[in-house]
């Protein structure tokens, strides 16, 4: 079986940008699981654990859905916490640009992977790449105060393809490795 996820992965230079405003928070906050900054993503899909025989399926099923979208603009936006209010369980940064293609190419795969046996998730999907998982919420207005004064600078990047990530899960944090790319229509 492989703990397998479907996200969009991000350029060096974004992935710079996220790895310094981490550094900011992590200075003066503790009790956070930072994200190794090479494995920043922004998750469209999660499988959990499938036996790799299925994974083809998968991605031609995003093949599909892939081909019918041109590669488009998204933008880094803001710091955010999930839940929105009291203690904070994860960091991080939103997204804005051209959002109307990310959603709906979210409802597009979600509804081809329900095909194959994956029920869509429950919670409206929310666009957002995870800087860290708070794993001891006694510093947490503090994490919240921090993160009210970092501005987070408008890092754009092309959409051009997503990526089957196989995660696996260590105690410092879970380690991906690319499975498989998929190309937008025309990327
Ligand atoms: P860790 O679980 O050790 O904190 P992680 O969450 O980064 O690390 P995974 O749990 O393998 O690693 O998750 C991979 C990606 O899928 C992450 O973006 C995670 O937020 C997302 N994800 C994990 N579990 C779910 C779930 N049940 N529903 C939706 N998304 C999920
Ligand atoms: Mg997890």
């Amino acid at each position: 079986m492989i703990r397998c996820f479907l996200a969009v992965s991000l350029p060096e230079d974004l992935k710079e940008i996220l790895r310094e405003i981490q550094g900011r928070l992590a200075a003066e906050t503790s009790g956070v699981r930072w994200v190794r900054p090479e494995g920043f993503h922004l998750t469209l899909k999660f499988f959990g654990n499938i036996p790799e025989e299925k994974l083809p399926a998968l991605v031609r099923a995003a093949e599909r859905v892939l081909q019918e979208f041109r590669p488009f603009e998204l933008v880094l936006e803001g710091l955010g916490f999930f839940p929105e209010s009291g203690p904070p369980r994860v960091v991080w940064v939103g997204l804005s640009g051209e959002l109307e293609p990310l959603l709906e190419m979210e409802r597009r795969l979600s509804r081809a992977f329900a095909k194959l046996g994956f029920p869509p998730e429950k919670r409206p999907f929310h666009p957002h790449i995870t800087l860290g998982r708070v794993k001891d919420g006694r510093r947490s207005r503090e994490l919240r105060a921090r993160a009210a004064e970092i501005r987070v600078p408008p890092g754009r990047f092309r959409l051009d393809h997503l990526t089957f990530y196989q995660s696996k899960l260590h105690p410092e944090g879970a380690l991906y490795s690319v499975l498989k790319e998929v190309p937008l229509g025309n990327a």
